[in-house]
């Protein structure tokens, strides 16, 4: 029997769900398909960071703070566990240290919650800061981290219970003709559809996918065992080589010096596209990362060198009690070299929203309430 709905979603990563969700928001009667079991995309494979301070200043910022407000909405209503502990960069060298003060100088200008910190300062903000050397951070008060894995399990059981969307899990949607979509189990009629596939570019659409410039990346990850008696790593942490990779920085004059001696000390790292991040999830675990390997195929295999050089570089500046591995994995985003996602209309009514890249969890809900207006428009 046919079944009705105003919207379909295809994909149940944190795109799809945040979509679901401004959505039935909206009073839409919307129904989630996923090919898996359960999603098992980038959206659980993350360190569960919200972090508006990697945006570049003006819309995308303003974005990201948005997002960030419907997260909490979010996470309070489903009562999912998070830390609104906010981050730093630690720094250890001249150059980070010229990089982050000339941040924190600008920062108020442009929209961040940010200041410079001294050595002190810093240690007394985090006691998982190694404090041999350490000049200084960043300190940033808006960044969150959720439990990617704990998350994306349960937001489909919290959008059902409170706003009535419908998931079909094992159903993968192989072709949308509005108003029709099909799955090999149900047959559903439906005004709009909306592809989040993550980086599934060849089942729908495949041509258009071909011609959009997008490209995957695959990032490495690490998961320490639970921290013993209960210590709580505090805001999230990143160190030098982030100032780096997030486009935020890019405002920074002395920003390129420190690039500089980066690819002339240790090239290795920009070889792999290597930083350091660190966050914690609700068990205690601390999740470690990331490398970044572009390119459309994607090698299966982990490499041990990539492994190695990101817990050296963790170890230079996290000071935690058990960094024993008992995880390791990879992740791929979908990734368009130069917009920060993209949002297509293959066909009348449907539309593809994927590539927030390495933000996704940080833009995911600010990305879904512009979608929603876009589509009343
Ligand atoms: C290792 C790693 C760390 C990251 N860390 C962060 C972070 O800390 N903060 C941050 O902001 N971002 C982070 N990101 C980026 C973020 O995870 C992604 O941008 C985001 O998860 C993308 O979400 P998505 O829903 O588009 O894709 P996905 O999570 O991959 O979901 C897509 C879903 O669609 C389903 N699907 C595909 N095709 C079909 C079909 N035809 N029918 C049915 N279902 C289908 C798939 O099974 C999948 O479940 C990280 C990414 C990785 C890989």
């Amino acid at each position: 029997m046919e079944q009705v709905a105003d919207l379909a979603i295809v994909g149940a990563g944190i795109m799809g769900l945040a979509h679901a969700y401004a959505a039935a928001q909206r009073g839409l009667r919307v129904v989630v398909f996923e090919r898996g079991v359960q999603a098992s995309g980038a959206s659980i494979r993350n360190f569960g960071m919200i972090w508006p301070i990697g945006q570049p200043h003006g819309a995308m910022l303003q974005m990201a703070l948005r997002s960030r407000a419907h997260w909490l909405e979010v996470l309070e209503h489903a009562q999912l566990p998070y830390a609104a502990e906010g981050s730093m960069h630690l720094v250890y060298r001249d150059d980070e240290a010229a990089v982050a003060k000339e941040f924190a100088e600008q920062s108020a200008a442009l929209g961040y919650d940010c200041q410079w910190l001294n050595a002190a300062q810093a240690l007394a903000r985090s006691h998982a800061a190694k404090c041999q050397g350490l000049l200084g951070a960043l300190w940033s008060s808006t960044e969150l981290t959720v439990d990617p894995r704990v998350t994306i399990a349960a937001l489909p059981a919290f959008l059902s219970e409170k706003f009535g969307v419908q998931f079909r899990f094992s159903c993968a949607i192989r072709s949308i003709d509005l108003p029709a979509i099909e799955s090999a189990k149900e047959r559903w009629s439906v005004d709009q559809a909306l592809v989040c596939s993550g980086d599934d570019f060849e089942t729908l659409y495949p041509s258009m996918y071909a011609s959009s410039g997008l490209t995957r990346v695959k990032l490495q990850m690490l998961r320490t065992v639970p921290q013993p008696d209960g210590w709580r790593l505090g805001p999230a942490l990143a160190a030098g080589l982030t100032l780096r990779f997030y486009p935020s920085f890019r405002v920074c004059g002395t920003l390129a010096a420190l690039e500089r001696r980066i690819a002339e000390e240790t090239p290795e790292y920009d070889n792999w596209g290597i930083h350091g991040l660190v966050s914690q999830t609700a068990q205690g675990e601390l999740t470690l990362g990331d490398s970044h390997e572009s390119g459309l195929h994607v090698d299966i295999f982990n490499k041990s060198e990539i492994d190695d050089l990101m817990l050296g570089y963790i170890s230079q500046f996290l000071n935690a009690p058990d960094l024993t591995i008992a995880q390791r994995w990879y992740g791929v985003y979908a990734k368009h070299p130069e917009r920060p996602y993209l949002s297509l209309e293959p066909a009348p009514g449907v539309r593809i929203v994927t590539s927030p890249g390495g933000s996704g969890m940080t833009l995911s809900f600010g990305i879904a309430e512009k979608t929603m207006m876009e589509m009343r428009e």
